[in-house]
């Protein structure tokens, strides 16, 4: 019993970014061990896997169940059937990225396997004593922590960087598994569907955030974020108290309480840098606050501020850069 097992997550029918990077990290691990080990993934649901953004490396074999009746989550029938994969693929370890569906499977799945679960992982200190590195006490520390059982289930954070690897190109063998999901495991009915249809990536997978805090002042005020997060290709995220206030919906809540972010850029603005706020910004590249208080707490952590009401600095940044995008 030694392979390893990557849960490859869709949504609304494409691969998350999170979890594609999840498999290239796992196949550099694997091909890390000496002799390496063997990798397969599961994917429940149609999306593409041919496409160039969603780019698999390494070698393995991915069981695919392309049926429609998979698209929308369901906690039961997903922990049967990646239960299955794992017992009969003899697998020692399981990972997932760490996003809300893989918090509330990954604990389903460690009862089900009796395995050790680390979640929010940022790092591996030595994945062969199943032990990994992830932050506490609202990002104020990094803790180790190892597994004790022999089968580990892992959730990873995602992070910044674009995944470069120098693994060797593979063969990656997709297996369509529909027969064999329906023959174990019939959907449950669905009572409700609640889409969020913002036309935004994610935040927590979104490369650029402009996210707002009580600084912007409105609900209405949250258009120019908006609108800015629309020219750079992003999305807007939000401090507790904006969705306390009822301004933005909890799903672009960045922090402790809300999502853990790792986007190349985060434009913070009007948004003070609480520690519970800064706990999910640590993954961040590069961080630009704006904040009228030049003493604001965000200015410790950015690295690069401007002192000044958002209403005057974000109207004049949207003009810089869709002239940039005029000129381009
Ligand atoms: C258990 C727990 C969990 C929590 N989890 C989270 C979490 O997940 N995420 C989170 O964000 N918070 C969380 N909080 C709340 C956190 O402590 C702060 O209250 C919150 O982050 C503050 O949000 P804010 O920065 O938008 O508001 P404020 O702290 O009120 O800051 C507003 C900022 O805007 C600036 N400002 C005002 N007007 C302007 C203007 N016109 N132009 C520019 N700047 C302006 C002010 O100078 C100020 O710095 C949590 C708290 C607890 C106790």
């Amino acid at each position: 019993m030694s392979g390893y097992l990557v849960f490859l997550e869709q949504r609304e029918g494409l691969l998350r970014k999170s979890s594609l990077e999840t498999w290239n990290r796992v196949q550099a691990l694997a091909a890390d061990e000496e002799p390496s080990i063997p990798v397969c993934g599961v994917i429940l649901g149609p999306a593409d896997t041919q496409t160039s953004e969603n780019e698999l490396y390494g070698s393995g074999r991915l069981f695919h169940a392309t049926a429609p009746d998979f698209l929308l989550y369901d906690s039961e029938r997903y922990a049967r059937i990646v239960s299955d994969v794992f017992r009969k693929e003899e697998c020692s370890t399981l990972f997932f990225a760490d996003t809300a569906l893989s918090r509330d499977l990954a604990p389903k799945l460690s009862i089900r396997l009796e395995a050790s679960l680390l979640s929010g992982c940022a790092r591996f200190v030595d994945e062969r004593s199943g032990s990994c590195s992830r932050s506490v006490y609202a990002g104020s520390c990094i803790a180790s922590f190892t597994a004790q059982l022999e089968k580990r289930i892992f959730t990873l954070f995602s992070s910044p960087e674009p995944f470069s690897t120098v693994l060797k190109a593979g063969t990656i063998v997709i297996s369509p598994f529909d027969d064999y999901c329906q023959a174990i495991s019939r959907p449950s009915a669905a009572v409700q569907k609640i889409a969020m249809t913002t036309g935004m990536r994610d935040v927590a997978e979104a490369g650029i955030i402009v996210a707002g805090g009580r600084g912007i002042g409105s609900r209405e005020g949250f258009a120019m974020l908006e609108e800015l997060a629309g020219l750079l290709g992003g999305s807007v995220g939000a401090s507790r108290a904006v969705v306390d206030e009822g301004w933005r919906p909890h799903a672009e809540q960045v922090g402790q309480t809300g999502k853990s972010v790792a986007p190349l850029l985060y434009l913070a603005c009007g948004i003070s840098g609480s520690v519970q706020h800064l706990a999910g910004i640590g993954r961040a590249g590069t961080i630009v606050a704006i904040n009228s208080d030049r003493h604001a707490p965000i200015f410790d952590t950015a690295d690069f501020g401007i002192v000044g009401d958002v209403h005057a600095v974000i109207p004049g940044f949207i003009e810089e850069v869709r002239d940039f995008l005029k000129k381009k």
